[in-house]
């Protein structure tokens, strides 16, 4: 059966994971690396993170997996991968931040410490991220789908006024990226491996 073209025989995805790339970053990379967002975009407080027990929720908190702006916004680390055309696994996974209502923050608090997780359960998510390589993604919206054990999966659905859009990342979240298209997100993102190539 014919799934389309094989990039896992490509010689830069061999290159990636058999041997490693140079990195603008001064690392050598040996396969896929996560982008991670540290705080959601425009954080104005500390960048170092408590941990997710101390979690308050008046003023300002930011640990590993939650954040609270102002005890108004709340803010859950998500997982947003991207598959890879041509290649079974694993896919680029973006760890961004996702706001949600307070109500969904709560919940959501209460099923990780209670390990009662679900991965049907689900709640309308903003993304609060300006993620390199894609036109402004703040904003846009989509679900948070619980995932036990881990941070929940943020599936971008629409625009930022929750309409239909055509933003690439909707449209690559669902489809997934090109090699070329990987690498060149990484380089937007401070990790150009592109030389390794020429
Ligand atoms: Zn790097």
């Amino acid at each position: 059966m014919s799934t389309g073209e094989d990039a896992s025989n490509d010689p830069r995805w061999r290159k990636f994971v058999d041997v490693g790339l140079k990195c603008s970053c001064g690392e050598t990379h040996v396969g896929l690396i996560s982008l991670s967002m540290l705080v959601p975009a425009g954080w104005p407080g500390s960048t170092d993170p408590d941990s997710n027990e101390n979690l308050n929720l008046d003023g300002n908190f930011l640990s590993t997996d939650y954040c609270v702006w102002e005890g108004k916004y709340f803010a859950i680390r998500m997982s947003l991968p991207m598959r890879i055309q041509g290649i079974e696994s694993p896919a680029l996974l973006l760890s961004v931040w996702g706001s949600v209502d307070r109500t969904n923050f709560d919940a959501y608090v209460a099923a990780v410490r209670n390990n009662t997780l679900n991965d049907r359960a689900h709640a309308p998510a903003r993304l609060v991220n300006r993620i390199a390589g894609f036109p402004d993604t703040f904003g846009l919206m989509g679900a948070a789908i619980q995932q036990p054990g881990e941070p929940p999966l943020l599936l971008v659905l629409n625009g930022a006024d929750n309409k239909p859009s055509d933003h690439p990342l909707i449209h690559e979240e669902r489809n997934g990226i090109t090699l070329d298209r990987l690498f060149d997100i990484y380089a937007e993102n401070g990790h150009d491996m592109r030389s390794s190539f020429t």
